[in-house]
């Protein structure tokens, strides 16, 4: 018996990294997978490779008539959506006074509008079928000062944010839906090789990400972050709400 069976889970930003450990996860626990990405080439790929339980659905998180067709989808094809997985994000280094405006409003549209979207039409379609659970990954860097990061630190916070407003929203309105956020610190992703092939080019990003205090404590596997995923996915977290977990070695505890 799976951890999490029988239930339908949506998964942004699944085609590699966090999101596809998260979709591998859920899925060996039971779960309907529908793996959500721009990329459709590493998408179909994971798909095919589940097998049964499993779909592919083109959505840039930043389109909001891409997420509405996306859960539509999903509900045509399985008839509900009780997990939403609101991951895909993008990540930009740059201080404070070296990031443009542009570059700003460029990750904002991934990071925050992406999770805002999809817990606003996720809602209605999970209220349908009694509730439901969202996640929301933010980081570590929504709780401390990342110099190196300032756009992506900005959105990070603002994920935390909207984390809890959901999670108090759905409380009042007793829609049976949770919203919750996963805090980690560095995991082992493309993303975060791509951060370390830009230092090996550039003595300055070099510094700066030597400066980023939570890479000190050491990198965390994808698969730490996905079985927080099935936690919080599953029935086992059905009375925790609004809660902000650090998947981060200690760090922020220090
Ligand atoms: P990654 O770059 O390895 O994977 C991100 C995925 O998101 C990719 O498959 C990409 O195609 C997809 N994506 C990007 N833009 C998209 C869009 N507009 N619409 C749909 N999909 C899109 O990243 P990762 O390291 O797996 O990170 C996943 C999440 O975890 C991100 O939100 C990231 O900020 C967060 N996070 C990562 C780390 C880390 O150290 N890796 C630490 C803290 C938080």
């Amino acid at each position: 018996m799976g951890r999490v069976n029988s239930k339908v889970a949506l998964i942004t930003g699944a085609a590699q990294g966090l999101g596809e450990a998260s979709a591998r996860a859920l899925h060996q626990q039971g779960a309907t997978v529908v793996v959500a990405d721009v990329n459709l080439k590493g998408g179909q790929a994971l798909v095919a490779e589940l097998g049964d339980r499993a779909l592919f659905v083109e959505l840039d998180v930043t389109s909001e008539a891409a997420w509405q067709t996306a859960i539509a989808a999903t509900v045509d094809q399985f008839g509900r959506l009780d997990v939403l997985v609101n991951n895909a994000g993008i990540v930009l280094m740059g201080t404070i006074e070296d990031t443009s405006l542009e570059d700003l409003r460029r990750i904002q549209s991934v990071n925050v509008e992406g999770p805002f979207l999809g817990c606003k039409h996720a809602i209605p379609a999970m209220a349908q079928t009694g509730g439901g659970s969202i996640i929301n990954m933010s980081s570590v860097a929504a709780f401390s000062g990342t110099p190196a990061f300032a756009a992506y630190s900005a959105t990070k916070g603002a994920v935390r944010s909207l984390t809890q407003t959901v999670a108090t929203h759905c409380k009042q309105r007793n829609n049976g839906i949770r919203c919750n956020s996963i805090h980690p610190g560095g995991m082992d992703t493309p993303m975060l090789e791509s951060l370390m092939t830009l230092a090996e080019k550039s003595p300055m990003a070099a510094e700066m990400l030597m400066q980023t205090a939570e890479l000190s404590e050491g990198i965390g596997k994808p698969e730490d972050v996905a079985n927080a995923v099935v936690y919080f996915a599953s029935d086992e977290s059905s009375f925790v709400n609004g809660s902000l977990l650090t998947i981060d070695n200690g760090f922020m505890a220090s």
